[in-house]
């Protein structure tokens, strides 16, 4: 985060001024520290309220793509059902008709004229051929049934594992959630702290430009622009800003402009002209 390394590395001894004038020029620059520290709060309050929004529609995310795949197993488990049922009924089928063709035959033993002879023979032929259909049938069913069988017992392994995974990313969006909600409460916190130490214009300020804005009131003011914006400062507005006792804002896009000083002696040497 850009404004908390700026808080971390500014120190008051690159303040350039003294006496009556450092002590004012300290003063705004504390107004711009509290400023800044409530835009980098701010910032991470936002998202931290993304991600917890955001967690609860991945849970819902996942269970549903489980729920979609449980489906899939169970069409594919109720079609091998189907099959099994059909296949079971054909070979019923076919035992009573091969009891049929015993009994016609003890009965054709029996027949006292070809033409019962002959009855009883297509009769015989009819059931065969009954039969014969069923077992063609069989081998079709049997044929669909491998696949299927296949993909079931596949789908269930897989289906397994998925809804272990389910189960811990559950329990991991859980404990970041909680993790997320108490940061929340703690920023929060520290942010009614800080707008009870701003100055009410300048908090108002604040609120106003980040509502404009979305989200950032302030920026850096880098090699001469305005980093939100890119607009370049005019010089005379730049050097007041470095200098400046009191908020400014940037001409263009109206955000609370900082300034970040070169942080090490050798940066400063090195962007200073050659004498
Ligand atoms: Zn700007």
């Amino acid at each position: 985060m850009v404004f908390d390394a700026w808080l971390n590395v500014r120190q008051p001894e690159w303040n350039p001024r003294a006496g009556q004038e450092v002590l004012k020029f300290e003063e705004m620059t504390e107004e711009i520290e509290q400023v800044t520290r409530l835009q980098s709060l701010d910032l991470r309050i936002g998202e931290l309220e993304r991600e917890i929004a955001t967690l609860p529609k991945h849970i819902a995310q996942i269970e549903k793509a489980l729920d979609s795949h449980l489906r899939r197993l169970e069409a594919d488990r109720a079609a091998l059902a189907g099959n099994q049922k059909e296949r079971k009924r054909l070979e019923d089928d076919s035992k009573v008709e091969s009891q049929k063709i015993s009994k016609l035959k003890d009965q054709m033993l029996g027949a006292k004229t070809n033409e019962q002879y002959r009855a009883f023979q297509h009769e015989i032929t009819f059931c065969e051929e009954a039969i014969r259909k069923a077992e063609d049938r069989i081998l079709d069913l049997m044929a669909e049934a491998e696949p299927l069988d296949v993909n079931v017992k596949k789908a269930e392994a897989a289906l397994k594992e998925e809804k272990q995974q389910v189960e811990a990313e559950k329990a991991r969006a859980r404990e970041r959630t909680a993790v997320d909600q108490k940061q929340h409460e703690q920023l929060v916190a520290e942010r009614k702290v800080l707008v009870g130490g701003l100055k009410p214009q300048t908090h108002s300020a604040y609120e106003r430009i980040r509502k404009k804005w979305h989200g950032v009131a302030v920026a850096e003011a880098s090699e001469g622009r305005c980093s939100a914006c890119h607009m370049v400062l005019r010089p005379q507005f730049f050097q007041d800003l470095r200098h400046s006792e009191q908020v400014m804002f940037c001409e263009s896009c109206g955000r609370i402009l900082y300034y970040n000083p070169p942080v090490s002696f050798e940066h400063d040497m090195a962007a200073q002209p050659h004498q």
